[in-house]
């Protein structure tokens, strides 16, 4: 193992990010407030002033961000879903760069866990990221009242809807004080359609947002199977020391092709699905109950399949995907509200 990827195991978490989670936190008694796997979030120092923020339990709502220091300030890599959330991360970024300030941020895509808390920012930071990922997030209903198909409903907090002011279709680079950090879209729908993936060179860490979900179901009804499929590969070309997944957490070099493999034996797997579903007539939710998800229990948001699917099957008719039918087909097939753990801790 070599130098950088023993950096990846330095785990420095917040003094108040350990232990389990508080029981006075908004949401009342719901289980999940004694589940140990659910905690506030805390920092990896992957590399030399390279910071991931890991959420666990990285469903839902849960995802992971970054920052990069060097020199004269700092690049972020995504924010959170929620004001309570974002200042976690961004003071603790703060304690472990000394102060150094925010001149970037960077959006991997334009989902709600990734963006919401983009607001609490400094305002001076350059916020930069993908064309449609900008147009996208500027008509997000859920930022300003999130439908009651997750359970607890989350509350944002005192959030408000700010945009990328620097926008590309392609690739950028940015040069941060000593750092050089390349923004890279993959040329092609998969997670979403406005993918942005954060490299640096020079330390050899991919930040790769959504394009990769470790040891939880990927969701891809936002972008494209066959393009997420494609991205697998990307990624590999990279050849990462260190990658820092959009949920889950903190993956080497080594890890990587079996997490690839991972991703590719379940786009594979919905593909099938959604074609012998519509060789014989199901619709997606149908073709759901009919599909066999035992190779993947070890998952959590195992109800993607039925989103996922419904992205294939729009795809394959030429048809835009009908969001709210895929979205009330995923709580008809688990009988209930989606499971979040984003208002646990904030
Ligand atoms: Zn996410
Ligand atoms: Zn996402």
């Amino acid at each position: 193992m070599g130098r950088r990827e023993r950096k990846a195991l330095t785990d420095h978490r917040a003094p108040d990010a350990e232990g389990t989670p508080d029981g006075g936190a908004a949401g009342g008694d719901h289980a999940h407030l004694t589940d140990s796997t659910v905690s506030a979030g805390h920092l990896v120092e992957v590399a030399d002033g390279v910071h991931a923020w890991i959420q666990p339990d990285g469903t839902w709502w849960l995802n992971n961000a970054g920052a990069v220091t060097g020199g004269d300030g700092t690049l972020i890599v995504d924010t959170c879903a929620t004001e309570a959330r974002t200042r976690r991360f961004l003071d603790a970024v703060d304690v472990a760069t000394d102060g150094a300030p925010v001149r970037f941020a960077v959006n991997t895509h334009e989902h709600g866990d990734h963006t919401y808390g983009n607001s609490l920012l400094p305002a001076e930071a350059a916020l930069i990221g993908h064309e449609v990922m900008r147009e996208h997030l500027l008509v997000d209903p859920i930022l300003d009242g999130c439908p009651p198909v997750w359970a607890p409903v989350p509350d944002w907090g005192g959030v408000t809807r700010r945009v990328p002011t620097i926008v590309t279709t392609t690739d950028l680079t940015v040069h941060s004080g000593s750092r050089r950090i390349d923004i890279v879209h993959p040329g092609y729908a998969a997670h979403t359609e406005g993918d942005l993936v954060a490299w640096l060179p020079e330390e050899q860490v991919l930040f790769t947002g959504d394009l990769l979900f470790v040891g939880l179901t990927p969701l891809v009804f936002a972008g494209s199977v066959d393009g997420a499929l494609a991205s697998l590969e990307w990624i590999a070309d990279f050849g990462p020391d260190v990658v820092v997944p959009g949920h889950g957490p903190v993956a080497t070099g080594t890890d990587l092709p079996g997490i690839l493999a991972e991703h590719e034996r379940y786009y594979r797997f919905v593909l099938e699905v959604a074609a012998d579903g519509r060789n014989a007539g199901l619709d997606p939710l149908e073709a759901a109950r009919a599909a066999d998800l035992d190779a993947f229990a070890g998952w959590s948001d195992a109800e993607r399949l039925v989103l996922n699917l419904h992205r294939v099957y729009a795809d394959a008719e030429g048809r835009p995907m009908d969001l709210m039918a895929a979205v009330l087909d995923a709580v008809t097939w688990i009988g209930g509200p989606m499971t979040t753990h984003v208002c646990c801790l904030g």
